[in-house]
């Protein structure tokens, strides 16, 4: 029997229930029957306690210096590494992605925080020439004030932990507002976060649904800055609010990136990228590989490569360690999935392989789609131009590589993209020429580092990076200084 977790809001570094409010339910995606965590219902009034709380709470930490903040940081990735394989559990369970990928989530949170707390010490201004005698200039760093952190359920401890770690080090204060789906792993995270003994009111933690506390959070006057992490059509909209209401906003959103395979490329290599990228994290990452663009002298080749390592893919539970993909997140996302199948189908798209909700033995329990591949598809087909965010790749030909980047910068979307070949030439053209935040050459789309910056063009993101140095950018603001003497 599997414990059930009482999820409560944390403000001002206590454990509390909602103002009012019914209470809500996450559930294992792999067996829905499970119920994982109840969590509260929020309403505007809890966002206005954590709102007041975080204020408060502000006026000192921004005072504590750089280097201490830090240190509290530093902490998070120790007590992470110390609770990391329950964590991963949990995210198995309540997110359904498999161990491996869960471990690697909250490796991500480690690694964050350990180059997060660096920046303590290197929260550099600059010091400048001064036009004038007896006069001395520089620039410093402050922070923004309160943060609100929305985020989506796909990577439910790194995601949070790339924003709060720079927010905190910067000397921000802030309100976490996880995804409905994930409320036990955002619990679990907080209370890491508050062990290692951040003053009350520092980080807190709302839960609710995303119409409700999402928009009281975005719309509320006195918070300072929103760090948004999800689909684009919410995006659009916290953008929009953010600009009316004169918040500074930061966008990471969808994608539907593409993976070029050409004539001289390591088919085998391109094969293992194609697998991970399509399928790792069952097809639900903003950087999936959703779009196979293939030359057409390897293309019959490397289809019937691409379709026999599919048949080989594992579907089960995530805590089932011959577990290859998992399910997918919910009921609604599921369907989803599921009607692109007809839309692919209507449009003229051949399913090679997949292209069904899987039922069989126990996959029936869960919210399992079979691996897609997708043939004969063409640029201007929906499924090769929105994201399905499932485990489904379309394949396209092409005659050249110039075609294959014209096609590949045909999106509305610009965030991963990749080129297999050995070609150095082509390689380079590549990188100049790709309309995306990210360039793998002879990798995957997916599987960022945490000191390089991270996002997208076009609308995937709205100039922002999150990770690297790029994140101070986003959690301080600059301030020239004149010193007259
Ligand atoms: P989503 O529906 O947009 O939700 C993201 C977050 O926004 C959730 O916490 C959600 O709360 C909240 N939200 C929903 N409506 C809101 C509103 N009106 N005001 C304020 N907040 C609101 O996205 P998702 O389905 O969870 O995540 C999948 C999407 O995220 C995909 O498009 C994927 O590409 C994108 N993503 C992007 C990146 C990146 O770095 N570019 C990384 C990961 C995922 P509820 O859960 O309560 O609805």
């Amino acid at each position: 029997m599997m414990t059930l977790l009482t999820c409560c809001n944390y403000i001002d570094g206590q454990w509390l229930s909602a103002a009012a409010g019914t209470i809500l339910e996450s559930r294992n995606p792999a067996l829905v029957h499970e119920v994982v965590a109840t969590f509260p219902r929020s309403q505007a009034d809890d966002v206005d306690t954590a709102v007041a709380a975080a204020r408060k709470a502000y006026h000192s930490w921004r005072k504590v210096p750089a280097p201490a903040r830090a240190e509290y940081v530093f902490r998070v990735g120790e007590l992470l590494l110390q609770h990391k394989e329950e964590l991963a559990q949990l995210i198995s369970r309540e997110m359904g992605k498999p161990l491996t990928e869960a471990r690697g989530d909250i490796q991500e949170g480690i690694d964050c925080a350990f180059y997060s707390a660096g920046e303590g010490r290197r929260l550099f201004g600059q010091t400048t020439p001064s036009e004038m005698p007896n006069k001395f200039a520089m620039t410093v760093r402050m922070p923004i004030g309160v943060c609100a952190l929305i985020t989506p359920w796909n990577f439910p401890v790194a995601i949070p932990c790339w924003k709060a770690m720079p927010a905190l080090v910067c000397g921000n204060t802030v309100i976490l507002k996880p995804a409905e789906d994930t409320p036990a792993c955002a619990t679990k995270l907080i209370e890491i976060f508050a062990g290692a003994g951040l003053p009350p009111g520092v980080i807190n933690l709302v839960h609710g649904v995303g119409e409700e506390v999402g928009k009281a959070l975005v719309e509320h006057p006195d918070v300072d800055l929103v760090s948004f992490t999800g689909s684009s059509q919410t995006g659009a909209y916290v953008g929009a609010t953010c600009g009316r209401t004169h918040k500074r906003v930061c966008l990471e959103m969808g994608g539907k990136n593409a993976q070029v395979v050409m004539e001289d490329a390591d088919l085998e290599l391109a094969l293992d990228g194609a697998i991970w990228g399509a399928f790792g994290t069952t097809g639900q990452r903003c950087t999936a590989t959703s779009r196979l663009i293939l030359h057409r002298d390897i293309k019959e080749k490397f289809t019937t490569m691409l379709h026999e390592r599919t048949t080989k893919l594992r579907l089960g539970a995530g805590n089932d360690s011959d577990t290859d993909i998992g399910p997918i997140i919910n009921e609604r996302q599921l369907q989803r999935v599921s009607q692109y199948m007809d839309i692919a189908r209507e449009e003229g798209a051949k399913v090679l392989i997949g292209g069904e909700i899987a039922s069989d033995g126990s996959l029936k329990h869960g919210y399992f789609f079979q691996p897609t591949i997708l043939d004969c598809v063409t640029p201007d087909m929906r499924v090769a131009r929105e994201e399905i965010f499932g485990p489904v790749v379309a394949l396209i030909e092409v005659n050249s590589f110039e075609e294959a980047i014209a096609i590949l910068n045909d999106s509305k979307y610009g965030l991963s993209s990749s080129v297999y070949t050995r070609d150095i030439n082509r390689a380079f053209t590549a990188m100049r020429d790709i309309e995306a935040g990210i360039t793998y050459i002879n990798g995957p789309t997916i599987g960022a580092e945490v000191h390089l910056p991270f996002g997208g063009v076009k609308q995937t993101g709205n100039g922002h990076r999150e990770a690297g140095t790029t994140a101070l950018d986003v959690f301080t603001e600059w301030k020239s200084v004149y010193v007259d003497f």
